[in-house]
């Protein structure tokens, strides 16, 4: 068994020296529980969160504990009822080549549907983050004005497509041309904005507000920072604002030293907004109908996806520290074994 650990809790950007990699035997799976081999691991932007010690919605990683994660595996030997060996499941087993599960938490997935990796993105939490915030969240309907940020990312890129989908006005923010050029020509959004250009970072609020003549109706907030600074002037009344992540906050105030609370406390009263942060784990209700829904149209390819893939467990570190810098290009994964 390989596994990389928590060594020690970062204190504002994460190091390589806050991983270590640590080796074992395989474990052996007791009653009722199944041994797997992880062949995809996930990163994601919340482990940042993990790592540190403080009160979350989430247990922060022990240290020494591995480094928590969603995974795609194989069962290899199993005394669980329902999971037989050659079984693909999607499960929570973490940063390690194999884990063992009572299957809390688990789910198998059909290898005919699209590629295994999608569990872990288009098809797995992220996309399933998108459909929940958009539809349960900020009820988003046809007509309106969306604007959403990280949007090339695993997240942001199905958001931007189900609001196409639906009939809305669609606005990305992301870093770079290139991200730019695949938000508006391969996913469909009317417009994208690049927030780490200095010339359109420096009128993002009066470049928003153009593409969006009358306000913004849904803010798929992902990022906070300047972005949000960005969008919030360009609200409508009676706007929604679905605050699922705030990654330019994670590893340090991005802000600046003005105080921002009494100007965006008073646009939400007079704007009358509706801002609600939401977990995508509050919304399992419909993760059977966001994998109906989307599963077909994945399959089609009328769902367009991208993926960014580090080889090896090893490379999880320095993957996951890009990530944080936006150095990924969709949905960030780590291939640990073979498929
Ligand atoms: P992404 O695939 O979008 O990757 C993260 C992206 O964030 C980077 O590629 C980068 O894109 C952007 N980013 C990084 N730093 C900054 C910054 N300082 N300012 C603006 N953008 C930045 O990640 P996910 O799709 O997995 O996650 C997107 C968001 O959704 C995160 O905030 C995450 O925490 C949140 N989330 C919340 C969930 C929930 O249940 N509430 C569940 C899943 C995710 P770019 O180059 O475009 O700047």
């Amino acid at each position: 068994l390989t596994r990389i650990a928590l060594a020690s809790r970062p204190v504002g950007w994460p190091t390589q020296e806050n991983f270590s990699v640590e080796t074992g035997p395989v474990p052996e799976p007791g009653p009722g529980q199944f041994l797997a081999r992880t062949i995809w691991l996930s990163l994601d932007p919340y482990m940042r969160g993990r790592m540190d010690d403080g009160p979350s919605y989430a247990a922060p990683v022990p240290l020494g504990g591995t480094m928590e994660g969603g995974t795609v595996s194989e069962v290899i030997a199993s005394n669980h009822p329902d999971y037989a060996p050659g079984d693909i499941v999607v499960g929570r087993l973490g940063w390690a080549s194999h884990g063992v599960s009572d299957g809390t938490g688990v789910r198998k997935v059909d290898p005919n549907l699209a590629p295994l990796s999608t569990a872990l993105g288009v098809l797995g939490m992220p996309g399933h983050t998108a459909y929940a915030g958009l539809n349960a969240v900020a009820q988003a309907r046809a007509g309106e004005t969306l604007v959403v940020s990280a949007a090339s990312g695993a997240v942001g890129s199905l958001a931007v497509q189900l609001g196409k989908a639906m009939g809305m006005t669609v606005i990305g923010v992301a870093g770079g041309a290139a991200k730019c050029a695949f938000v508006t020509d391969e996913l469909g959004a009317d417009a994208c904005f690049d927030h780490r250009a200095d010339e359109t970072a420096k009128d993002l609020a009066a470049r928003i507000a153009k593409a969006a003549p009358n306000g913004v109706d849904v803010y798929f907030e992902n990022v906070a920072g300047k972005t949000l600074e960005a969008v919030i002037p360009n609200m409508a009344q009676h706007g929604r604002i679905a605050i699922c992540g705030m990654i330019s906050l994670y590893s340090g105030n991005t802000m600046g030293d003005r105080n921002q609370l009494p100007w965006i406390w008073r646009s939400i009263l007079v704007k009358r907004l509706r801002v609600q942060g939401f977990l995508v784990g509050d919304h399992m209700d419909i993760q059977a109908r966001f994998l109906e829904e989307v599963g077909p149209l994945v399959k089609a390819g009328k769902v367009k996806f991208r993926e960014t893939v580090a080889e090896g467990l090893e490379a999880a570190p320095e993957a996951f520290i890009a990530l944080l810098r936006g150095d990924n290009f969709g949905k960030q994964l780590v291939r640990v074994g073979a498929d």
